[in-house]
């Protein structure tokens, strides 16, 4: 069976290349990067290229820039020290957030009395951004705003410019969870005033297990793994090299090809839209996903107009790979945060949220593929339907 990969928000096939470089790396260049000899020195020369690519192509200095293990590690990093170092005693977030935003802000409440305020989105998922002017003037206490940039369920975007202003303007820390949107668009940091961000490399055809944070340089954060001097000692540990190498590859590739790929990701996306519009009756779109200009290409967040539970493992029975929400949240029974925050209870219990996400390689005929096997599940419960309704 040929199988169909459209799970590329939970994670993306790693490329050729990448493999390539990372192999060359673990055989040739395995110094140790603090060792001061000829093999040390290699390595770490790799590793401050990487850094400087990813500076380049952020507009910010190499130095704001710490290598980490993962997306996951980037944030708790930066949540948990603007807390434990920085004074923090009130963070203003969203209930959209990953978990490992959400989970570290709650864990910051419970131990350390953190107050947490919450934008409430509306249906479409946007957040009100005068309430959220509103909630930075009610208080005086040190503030630290966390909001993601491209939500990894249904794609809606934020300005990160504008609420990075307000923030500036009303003297609270910004930081967004840019882990979905990173080497998927142009991000220059020198125009927004934002002060933390976050990457993982297996988002863009890149090694798990390899991501990094942005601090800005006068925010005075510290790392929360002591040790070594490793990355101005803000993350003690000897560096992964090739993991470091695979995402600076990963990086490279998606940014020279950026134009073509979004393009032909924008082009499947319509076209499973469109698809889905025409052959399954009352299907709809869950917040900004359907909207291109107000979502991310690689996302697109669908409702269906029937309850089955079991839709992804159907789906994987045909050798098609799907997630109904996050990674995180799929395998649950419970539907997750995002859907509980856009859906009523009467659409929860009538409807299922599949997330159909698109990488440079998802072909039209695959989505044909989806969409026919969409169609027979649908055709099967409308006919349950009608035969309940006649009896
Ligand atoms: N933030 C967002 C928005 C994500 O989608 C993910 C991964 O699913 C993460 C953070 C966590 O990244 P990692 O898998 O590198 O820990």
């Amino acid at each position: 069976m040929n199988r169909i990969y459209l799970d590329n928000a939970a994670t993306t096939p790693i490329s050729a290349e990448v493999i390539d470089a990372m192999v060359d790396v673990l055989k040739i260049n395995y110094g140790n990067p603090s060792s001061t000899h000829s093999f040390g020195q290699e390595a770490k020369i790799l590793i401050e290229n990487v850094r400087r690519q990813i500076a380049d192509y952020l507009h910010v200095s190499p130095a704001e820039i710490t290598f980490t293990s993962c997306g996951t590690e980037s944030n708790n990093m930066i949540i948990k020290s603007c807390v434990n170092h920085l004074g923090i005693q009130r963070i203003i977030t969203s209930p959209m957030e990953h978990k490992c935003v959400a989970e570290t802000v709650m864990d910051m409440k419970k131990r350390h009395g953190v107050e947490v305020v919450y934008l409430r989105p509306d249906h479409n998922g946007d957040l009100d951004w005068q309430k959220l002017e509103e909630v930075l003037q009610s208080s005086d206490k040190k503030t630290l705003v966390t909001l993601m940039h491209a939500n990894n369920e249904i794609g809606n975007l934020i300005d990160l410019k504008k609420v990075g202003q307000i923030c500036h303007d009303h003297k609270a820390l910004f930081h967004s969870d840019t882990v979905q949107s990173m080497a998927h668009m142009n991000l220059d940091l020198s125009e927004i005033p934002i002060d933390f961000a976050s990457c993982s490399a297996h988002k863009f055809h890149g090694p798990k297990g390899s991501g990094f944070a942005f601090i800005r340089k006068a925010s005075g954060l510290k790392g929360i793994i002591t040790g070594g001097p490793q990355e101005r000692t803000l993350r003690a540990g000897t560096e992964n090299v090739a993991g470091i190498v695979g995402l600076g590859k990963a990086l490279e590739i998606s940014l020279k090809n950026m134009e073509a790929y979004s393009k032909h990701m924008q082009e499947i996306k319509e076209y499973t839209k469109n698809q889905l519009l025409e052959k399954i009756e009352g299907v709809k779109f869950n917040g900004r996903s359907a909207e291109a200009d107000q979502s991310l290409y690689t996302v697109l967040s669908v409702l269906l107009p029937f309850k089955d539970p079991l839709i992804g493992l159907k789906l994987d029975m045909k050798g098609i790979a799907i997630s109904q929400g996050s990674a995180c949240s799929s395998g649950a029974t419970k539907p997750s945060m995002v859907m509980m925050v856009l859906l009523e209870e009467e659409e929860m219990n009538t409807t299922t949220p599949l997330r159909v996400s698109f990488s440079h390689l998802t072909t039209k005929e695959e989505i044909d593929v989806l969409i026919s096997a969409l169609s027979e599940v649908a055709a099967q419960f409308s006919i349950e339907k009608t035969n309940i309704e006649h009896r």
